[in-house]
Order: structure tokens, then C-alpha cells, then sequence
């Protein structure tokens, strides 16, 4: 028997999306701007069709208005910045997604910065990112956002609580540390040079694994009662060949650890499309559209 609460990622972006939807249908009957997202996708790559196509699927089952831009693997950086200089002037694109990894030829900072901040729902934005830093008002990475939703429906005061963040990278690690400290608690940073991770991961009442490698974090390196977030997406081969996803962490031991726990898939995954659309429909809000 396991102690550990299961976390519903899954139901807590349905009902994120669900609100989304809400509050679109009506803007439409009071003849208002649909919120428009524009995807850009450079290449073939599998994984990040699938992300783009899902993000596309729920904008449109929102009842957005979804503007999609697949562009060839060999496509230019002038070229990208062009494209994104049109959408930045088009009132009915409220929100702007470039899919990452970009293409080698294609400075992805470059590409980040050139996106209008107003229109940069991803909050990769460094004006974005600084906001988050000063506390104004901007938009925040929806990964972290979305982990930061699924911690306080289980811990929804989390103030003076211990928090360890895995992972210091712009789109997950640091803004998660962010996010955390706005929420007073005590954040410490781990990463790759991080000295006995283990005791570091048990000081948590709040661990989040986003560091990218498959079960790395062991049962024994919790805090019995910690809330654990899994934002890993690793695949792994399993039984006869076939590939399965896990996360960073050893989900069956923790889970008997644990207080709260988000499997992998099911978890941290869904709640980044919510979070993606949430943030375009207050784009388009504060745009006034
Ligand atoms: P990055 O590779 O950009 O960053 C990984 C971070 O983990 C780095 O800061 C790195 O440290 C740290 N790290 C790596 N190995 C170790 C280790 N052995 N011990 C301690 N720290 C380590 O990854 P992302 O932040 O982009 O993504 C992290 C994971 O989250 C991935 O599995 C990714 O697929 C997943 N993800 C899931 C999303 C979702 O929607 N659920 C969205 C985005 C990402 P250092 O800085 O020192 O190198």
C-alpha cells in the first residue's frame, strides 16, 4: 500500500481548459476577439510535431483561433524573424510559440528576444523572465506555472516551506526557483555539480525534479511527506523493444514516501498545454482585443 497522494495532471488541466473555454465562449457571445496562438515549428522532428499538434488541437477545442507555421528544417534565421515580425504586427495573434530546439543554423536567443513580449505566452521573453525576477506583471513559463498550480492543490499556502528545485534551466529550473520565492518559501537550486544531491533532495517538503534523467531520484532520497513534482519526460525502452515514458524520479519507490506525488505521464505533461493557453487568453485580454 502506498502512502502518497496521486496528483491529477491530467484533471487539473481539464479544468484549467475548461475555464478557458469559458471565459472564450464568452467573449464570443459578446462579440469579442477570439484569442488567436500562432505555432512556429522549424523541421521534422517528432516529438516536437506532436507537441505543436497538441497545442494546436486544444487551442482550437477552446475555441481559439490557431494560426500554424511549419517551416522547413533548412529554413533561414532571416527568414524566422520575418515571419515572427508579421505576427507580432497582426492584431488577431495574441499569442506567439516557437518551438524549441531550433534548427543549429538558427540562434534560438535571438529568435526569443525578437518575439513581441505582449505575445510571448511561452514567457521565455528576457523582459518576461526579468518580471518574474522584480515581480511586475509578465508572463511566466508554463511548465513551472503549471507545476506551481499542481503544488498548491495539495499545499495551497506553501509559505515557509522547504523547496528544492533540480534543474536550473530557463524554461523549467529557474523559473520554478522563482515562482517558489514568490511563494516565500526557502528555494534551493540544485543542478549537475550540486555536492550529495540525496541530502539535499531529503531537506524538501516541495522537490522538483526537472533535471531529464530517467528515475534518477530514489525513494531514499525524500522527505517522508514531501510533495513530490516530476517534470522529467524520458523515454526508455521496454519490455520486447516497445518505449515507454518515465520521469526523473523512481516513481513506485516514492510514492511510498512521499505525501503527494505527480506520475509520469499524467503529471507536470498536460498542465504545460493549460498553463500555454491560459497565458494566450490574457494576452489577449490585456491587448484589449
Ligand atoms: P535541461 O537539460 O535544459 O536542464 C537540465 C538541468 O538538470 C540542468 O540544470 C542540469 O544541471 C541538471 N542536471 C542534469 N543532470 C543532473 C544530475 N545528474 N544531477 C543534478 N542535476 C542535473 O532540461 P529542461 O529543464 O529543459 O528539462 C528537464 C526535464 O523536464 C526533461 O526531462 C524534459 O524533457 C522535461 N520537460 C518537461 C516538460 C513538460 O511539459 N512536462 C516541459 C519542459 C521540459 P547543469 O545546469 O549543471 O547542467
Amino acid at each position: 500500500m502506498s502512502g502518497a497522494r496521486v496528483i491529477d495532471g491530467q484533471a487539473a488541466a481539464a479544468a484549467i481548459l475548461a475555464e478557458v473555454a469559458g471565459r472564450i465562449a464568452s467573449r464570443k457571445r459578446r462579440g469579442a476577439t477570439a484569442p488567436g496562438l500562432a505555432t512556429l515549428l522549424v523541421g521534422d522532428d517528432p516529438a516536437s510535431q506532436s507537441y505543436v499538434r497538441s497545442k494546436n488541437k486544444r487551442a482550437s477545442e477552446a475555441g481559439m483561433r490557431s494560426f500554424e507555421h511549419a517551416l522547413p528544417a533548412n529554413t533561414g534565421e532571416a527568414e524566422l524573424l520575418a515571419l515572427i515580425a508579421s505576427l507580432n504586427r497582426d492584431a488577431a495573434v495574441h499569442g506567439i510559440l516557437v518551438q524549441l530546439p531550433l534548427p543549429a543554423q538558427i540562434d534560438s536567443g535571438r529568435v526569443i528576444e525578437s518575439v513581441d513580449p505582449a505575445k510571448d505566452v511561452d514567457g521565455f521573453h528576457p523582459l518576461n523572465q526579468g518580471r518574474l525576477l522584480s515581480g511586475g506583471p509578465g508572463f511566466v513559463p508554463c511548465t513551472p506555472l503549471g507545476c506551481l498550480h499542481l503544488i498548491k492543490s495539495v499545499l495551497p499556502a506553501p509559505a515557509g516551506a522547504e523547496a528544492v528545485v533540480v534543474g536550473r534551466s530557463n524554461i523549467v529550473g529557474k523559473p520554478m526557483a522563482q515562482l517558489l520565492l514568490r511563494e516565500s518559501c526557502t528555494v534551493t537550486v540544485a543542478h549537475s555539480k550540486t555536492r550529495d544531491l540525496p541530502s539535499v533532495c531529503r531537506r524538501a517538503d516541495i522537490l522538483v525534479a526537472a533535471l531529464g534523467r530517467p528515475r534518477m531520484i530514489q525513494a531514499g532520497w525524500i522527505k517522508p511527506g514531501a510533495i513530490v513534482i516530476d517534470v522529467g519526460i524520458n523515454r526508455v525502452s521496454g519490455a520486447q523493444g516497445a518505449s515507454r515514458l518515465v520521469g526523473d524520479v523512481d516513481f513506485e519507490g516514492a510514492r511510498e514516501i512521499a505525501g503527494a506525488i505527480t506520475p509520469v505521464p499524467g503529471g507536470v505533461g498536460p498542465m504545460t498545454i493549460a498553463m500555454l493557453l491560459r497565458n494566450t487568453l490574457e494576452a489577449c485580454e490585456r491587448a484589449g482585443g
